[in-house]
């Protein structure tokens, strides 16, 4: 996509466009690999090193979905009265033979015995008042019964190596009695932010300045991933003062980020000094909110400059941080969902870069509907705290009107 002829005012023939941008970050940002033995329980959302196989048959034995009463499915027609010798509750299995005619009287879990090969539920059966089990219904085989190894069969992988780890996941590892596995490496991300206007939260506001936001943003943010972080603070918009940090940050950490100083105004020493002392991948994106973003190396990490503007600073960690994270950790970067959604609004935007519009997404008539959170500035936050969605509008787009099908990329998949 070119976004160069578009529009004078939004297009720069020295951008990338946010596909372009994104396969950069990406072959840039190999596994930082090395492994460590996590317990299950410490072990959610990082990220598998090796596959997991299955130690055992889980169910580990053929089970009853129901309460109810096991028998031989030849004894189960309609009207038929068997004996009832005995009980296998979850846990406690029937461990005696069962003759032809009999049944045992069974629990959700239970072990079905051997010999049985059909559940009857008990709303489907009566019980007589010399014991005896009468049933209402025939019983087809099979019926209400888990097999063994139904679920997952020892010997299967059950998880993939990159595999992040869910609730679920874990669960799964526990029902294979597996305690440990092994984890990549938690990715070493140091942050700072810069701008002399910045005043940390707690200390008053002097003429000129403003809260850093952007840093705990960063650092909220960044607990949802599987990286170790580092906050370096604020740093002051001095050519030794960015040098020194950025020095610190290349020596020991995989990733650095950064918000602000990566325009070309006179303060903006981050990408001035990633030109002379570093490596520069790229600096602009036809994007918006988020055009100047910078991306390369210094030392020995991969660095990503975000801008200083909130709102860019966040669409811009959704976009790249985001799969960088990802992919450093050792997990797949999977591209965010997208739905198509009903525009309650008219929205504008002048053609030439991709547009990131906050949005409300939700459900009406059941179908799904969006509308914009109003201000679209990106140094308005509050678009972004309102917002559960971006609408996506493509760069050469002049607009989108009330009522048309939007692209609409749900907050959940991007951050
Ligand atoms: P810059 O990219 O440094 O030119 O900053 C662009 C805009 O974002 C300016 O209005 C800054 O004051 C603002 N800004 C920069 N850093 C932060 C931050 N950490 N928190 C809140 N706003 C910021
Ligand atoms: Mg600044």
């Amino acid at each position: 996509m070119n976004t160069a002829t578009t529009c004078l005012d939004e297009s720069d023939p020295n951008a990338l466009t946010v596909e372009q941008a994104l396969e950069r970050v990406l072959a840039e940002s190999a596994p930082v690999g090395g492994t460590e033995t996590l317990e299950i329980a410490a072990a959610l959302d990082r990220v598998l090193a090796e596959p997991v196989a299955a130690r055992i048959d889980v169910p580990p034995a053929r089970n009853s979905a129901m309460d109810g009463f096991a028998l031989r499915a030849a004894d189960g027609r309609a009207g038929n009265r068997l004996r009832l010798i005995g009980v296998s509750a979850a846990g406690h299995p029937w461990q005696g033979p069962v003759g032809p005619g009999e049944c045992v009287r069974i629990l959700t879990g239970a072990v079905v015995p051997e010999e049985l090969d059909t559940v009857v539920m008990q709303e489907h059966a009566g019980l007589t008042e010399s014991g005896q089990v009468t049933l209402e219904k025939d019983a087809s085989p099979g019926a209400n019964i888990r097999e063994r190894g139904e679920d997952t069969r020892a010997g299967a992988v059950i998880l993939d190596a990159g595999r992040r780890l869910t609730a679920a996941d874990i669960g799964l590892l526990a029902s294979q009695g597996i305690p440990q596995v092994a984890a990549v490496r938690r990715p070493r991300v140091a942050f700072f932010t810069t701008g002399d206007e910045l005043v940390p939260i707690g200390q008053p506001l002097g003429p000129g300045q403003i809260h850093d936001s952007n840093r705990y943003t960063l650092a909220a943010l960044l607990t949802r991933y599987p990286v170790e972080f580092v906050d370096l603070g604020v740093i002051a918009d001095t050519e030794e003062a960015v040098r020194s940090a950025l020095t610190q940050a290349g020596a020991t950490a995989d990733l650095i980020l950064t918000t602000g100083g990566v325009s070309v105004g006179d303060a903006d020493f981050v990408s001035q000094l990633l030109q002379k002392e570093g490596r520069v991948g790229f600096w602009k994106v036809a994007m918006k909110p988020g055009r100047p973003l910078a991306f390369g190396r210094f030392g020995r990490a991969l660095f990503l400059g975000l801008p200083g503007n909130p709102v860019s600073a966040m669409a811009t960690f959704s976009l790249f941080v985001r799969p960088a994270l990802l992919r450093l950790s050792g997990a797949a970067a999977e591209p965010p969902w997208t739905l198509q959604a009903r525009l309650l609004e008219d929205l504008h935007k002048r053609p030439g870069r991709a547009d990131f519009q906050r949005g409300i997404l939700e459900q009406r008539d059941g179908g799904w509907v969006v509308r914009s959170t109003g201000g679209q500035g990106s140094h308005q936050l509050r678009s972004m705290s309102l917002a559960n969605a971006y609408i996506r509008l493509p760069a050469e787009s002049s607009g989108a009107s009330a009522g048309e099908e939007v692209e609409v990329i749900p907050f959940q998949s991007v951050f």
